[in-house]
């Protein structure tokens, strides 16, 4: 056994990246959750305090992650005793989510590539793999927002989510949700290009095969669906 620290190596790693703080994480976290909509326009923050126990991290490191959020104009903040961070406006947030997206430009086509992927194997395996419990909320899911989930945005996560629960992986699943993540188009981006019916309707194909358990209609329709939702980050960027 060595008795020594091994010196890490220095220069060009390749694809091995140095760790990323802490910080990064919780404002990933936070990007996603805005652009997803979960986190909405106008919506209030907890507090610093209460945002570093309920993600698990440090109050400084919570600070840092609200700091850079407002400095890139995802969060308004309002000082005095009813203070605290806002999520900004709709047209801000599409503003950033547009620059965010130029910056990351060489990353795009890796990033819609991945997600292609861990989507196909999860429509496969859900196929495959799906429990009457899955067929079940697949089925309520696949009709559509209705009364009491009426916004679009909660529908599509849900769905997705039960879609990628089919499948029985973890750590799929965990893939899944790291790359919607990243790849989230902001809540009413898209709406006016691309209606909630039709939406909707692109969906079922899909739906129907992982609950009839026929694996190929499902890469299938997932081929279709995947192949619809990277138009709005190509022509987004146009
Ligand atoms: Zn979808």
């Amino acid at each position: 056994m060595q008795t020594h620290w091994k010196k890490l190596p220095s220069g060009d790693l390749g694809v091995v990246t140095a760790p990323v703080r802490a910080s990064d994480n919780v404002e990933r976290l936070l990007r996603a959750l805005i652009f997803s909509g979960r986190l909405a326009p106008g919506d209030k923050l907890p507090n610093e305090r209460d945002l570093a126990a309920q993600l698990g991290v440090s109050r400084p490191t919570a600070r840092l992650a609200l700091n850079s959020l407002h400095a890139l104009g995802y969060l308004v903040v309002k000082i005095g005793s009813k203070g605290g961070y806002w999520v900004a406006d709709v047209d801000s947030i599409k503003q950033h989510w547009k620059e965010w997206m130029e910056t990351h430009r060489d990353q795009l086509e890796e990033m819609l590539d991945f997600r292609r992927w861990v989507e196909l194997e999860i429509a496969a395996r859900a196929a495959e793999r799906r429990t009457a419990e899955d067929v079940a909320a697949l089925e309520e899911l696949g009709r559509g927002p209705t009364a009491d989930r009426p916004s679009y945005v909660q529908w599509h996560i849900d769905l997705h989510d039960a879609i990628a629960r089919a499948a029985h992986n973890r750590y799929l699943e965990q893939s899944a949700a790291v790359i919607r993540g990243e790849l989230f188009v902001p809540v009413g981006f898209s709406v006016t290009r691309f209606p909630v019916e039709e939406a909707v309707a692109l969906h079922r194909p899909l739906v129907a095969a992982i609950c009839a358990g026929d694996r190929a209609a499902a890469v299938e329709a997932m081929t279709v669906h995947m192949a619809r939702l990277d138009e709005p980050f190509r022509s987004g960027l146009e």
